[in-house]
């Protein structure tokens, strides 16, 4: 393999970079001495950016909006209904930045960014890179009932201080509604249910998480449940929380009188915030658009996790944000130094909820006009698994109660490349 050593000099710092590359254009060994990259948000793909730029001696700050350090997003419910020691959800010590020579900043929420790669915090300081990367991830959909609502027991489970927050209010016996019957929804209500809280779960939809089940799987779902005394109202929609005597909450819906409760979690969907990307002139559309290496319209700044928006589906994955903090983080280096950049190959991430005997697996096509359904397999309520099939090729495959075989259908369907995007 022929290496070439290369010497480039910035002028903004006026310091070296110097990397070993093979004909392919990849880099072996970089040494950006000098060479300053400003990573914005510091979850999965953040912290996967910070990784691969600091090992190549790039000098990294890791800017991160909230007070505690990069932790397991996914295991938010479990911080709020009190199954983790607050401090097991942390990716790793603080130490672990410092060893790593990662620069990482608490509590330093970024508030604008320049095409030129200044960044100002919101205390006002400014400072430089060479490079940017944008990881700043989505946030918790608020609807117009929930944004009115000035009610203190009314959370939402997406950061640190919700799950520290739900956890300090959860009192056993007390009445919980869930509002949304999603991933997160239905975790939270098992969990809930476990920690003996009364719990209805309200669904917008007819049918529950129609865009990943068939009718049939819903059903299923419906029924196990009801049968761990979860309560479930579908085809509804809140349409205002009142407070009432004794600290309750009513939740005034569309269908129904009303439902008292003692706390709810709000849990519609995830939005994205593009005002800042905006502002320094990015094309944004849902997110902030990125083209095949994840770099945004403006050179030299990229986009990475569920914030890039890729053109094709970008599922919010740990998975994906993982990929492409990594894709990222070498094409950000790849800027600094020539080489060839990395194309991202954005990979279908199937759906997936486990705790304890409650279990959904989905991925692909779900039944519908045009497709054919065979059932492999179903038990009373507890298991039921499928495949879809269009023009007699598998094009998905879903499960409640068992994942046996799951992962095989599964990779038949990425090879494939039937599989969709989401
Ligand atoms: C409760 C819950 C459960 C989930 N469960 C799963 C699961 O089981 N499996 C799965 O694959 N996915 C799951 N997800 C989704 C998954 O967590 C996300 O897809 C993933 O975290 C995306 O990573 P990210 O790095 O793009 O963004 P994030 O993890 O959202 O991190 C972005 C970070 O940037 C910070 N930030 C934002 N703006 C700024 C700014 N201006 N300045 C500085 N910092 C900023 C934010 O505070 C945040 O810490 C779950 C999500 C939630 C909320």
């Amino acid at each position: 393999m022929l290496n070439v050593f290369r010497l480039v000099r910035t002028l903004a710092l006026q310091e070296t970079y110097s990397a070993t590359i093979d004909v392919s254009g990849n880099i072996l060994i970089a040494k950006g001495y000098g060479m300053r990259a400003g990573i914005i948000g510091a979850g999965f793909a953040g912290v996967a950016a910070a990784r691969v730029m600091a090992e190549c001696g790039v000098g990294v700050t890791l800017f991160s909006a909230e007070k505690v350090p990069p932790y397991y997003r996914p295991r938010l419910p479990e911080l709020a209904f009190g199954y983790d020691v607050p401090s097991d959800i942390f990716m790793h010590g603080l130490e672990w930045y410092a060893d790593n020579g990662i620069d990482l900043r608490l509590d330093s929420e970024v508030k604008v960014f320049t095409p030129d790669f200044e960044v100002t915090l919101k205390d006002g300081k400014r400072e430089k890179f060479d490079v940017l990367i944008i990881a700043t991830g989505g946030g918790p959909l608020m609807p117009a009932f929930c944004r009115d609502c000035k009610l203190p027991d009314i959370f939402q489970l997406w950061n640190y201080p919700d799950a520290v927050n739900i956890r300090e209010h959860l009192r056993a016996g007390k009445k919980l509604v869930i509002v949304g019957g999603g991933i997160i929804g239905l975790e939270s209500a098992l969990r809930a249910g476990d920690s003996n809280l009364k719990v209805t779960v309200i669904e917008k939809a007819k049918r529950l998480m129609p865009q990943n089940f068939g009718e049939k799987a819903s059903w299923f779902i419906e029924a196990q449940l009801r049968e761990r005394n979860i309560d479930l109202i579908l085809d509804d929609s809140v349409s205002c929380f009142e407070r009432k005597e004794g600290n309750r909450i009513l939740v005034n819906t569309e269908n129904k009188n009303g439902i008292l409760c003692d706390l709810a979690i709000v849990s519609v969907g995830v939005g994205f915030n593009t005002s800042m990307a905006e502002a320094a002139g990015l094309k944004t559309g849902r997110r902030i658009c990125v083209d095949k290496h994840l770099q945004t319209s403006a050179p030299g700044i990229f986009a990475a996790g569920d914030i890039a928006g890729l053109g094709v589906c970008n599922p919010c994955s740990v998975k994906a944000a993982l990929a492409q903090g990594k894709t990222a983080g070498h094409n950000a280096l790849v800027f600094l130094n020539g080489g060839k950049m990395e194309i991202y190959e954005p990979e279908p991430v199937p759906v997936n909820l486990k705790y304890k005997d409650f279990q959904l697996y989905s991925i692909g096509e779900i039944p519908g006009p045009g497709k054919d359904e065979k059932i492999l397999d179903h038990e009373d309520m507890k298991t039921y698994r499928s495949c879809i099939y269009e023009s007699n090729v598998l094009a998905g495959v879903e499960m409640v109660g068992t994942n046996k075989d799951f992962l095989k259908y599964q990779q038949e369907l990425l090879v494939s490349g039937r599989a969709k995007h989401e």
